[in-house]
């Protein structure tokens, strides 16, 4: 029953985060009508501000709030070393291990003709690209354990097997379906640092 719409059009909108499913979206919408005036609003400011303030960074295509990204104006960075993870959210997980200190490429999605996401949507011209210009001599596959992260490995391993880079990918710490966001720090992190070559 729709009887009223601005509070259905918060609720909607909440919908659309993940996790998120409709009686949350209405305690949500309610939770934020409620409360104090200033703090709902205050939020709605910072909510626009950061999406109008971030945007993809050119080098790596993760969402910063500068271009390039902090990571990649960062020099002091391993430039021989460069991880392919799946989206920007990876890259805070493997910051946090504090165990990886090289460069970041951002693939945007995992590879899945069925959905139409093929090379292009993937970033893999830009990868290639990246990896011939570079002084970069390992690439490492962080992608999930999924199908579709089994899919884009072995493509992405053959589409760099001409440029004769050590190609690693994660460690099985991790289970197969499984998901890196999910994995626990120390998960994560050994998984990192056990990565194998798969390269030839
Ligand atoms: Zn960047």
């Amino acid at each position: 029953m729709i009887f009223n719409n601005k509070l259905d059009d918060l609720k909607n909108g909440l919908k659309q985060l993940p996790g998120v499913g409709e009686k949350t979206a209405q305690r949500y919408a309610l939770y934020l009508l409620n409360q104090n005036k200033e703090n709902s609003l205050n939020l709605a400011d910072t909510i626009r501000e950061a999406v109008e303030s971030h945007t993809f960074c050119e080098v790596c295509n993760m969402l910063s709030d500068s271009n390039p990204c902090v990571i990649c104006r960062n020099k002091e960075r391993d430039h021989s070393i460069l991880c392919v993870v799946e989206n920007t959210y990876d890259v805070y997980l493997i910051e946090n291990t504090g165990d990886f200190h090289g460069y970041y490429f951002v693939l945007g999605h995992l590879l899945s003709p069925m959905d139409g996401i093929g090379t292009s949507e993937i970033h893999l011209p830009e990868l290639l690209n990246r990896v011939k210009s570079e002084i970069i001599t390992e690439v490492v596959l962080a992608l999930n354990p999924s199908a579709e992260g089994e899919t884009t490995i072995e493509l992405i391993a053959s589409e760099l097997a001409p440029y004769r880079k050590t190609i690693t990918r994660l460690s099985t710490g991790l289970p197969f379906g499984g998901n890196i966001e999910y994995s626990s720090p120390t998960t994560l992190s050994n998984a990192i640092k056990r990565r194998y070559s798969i390269s030839e």
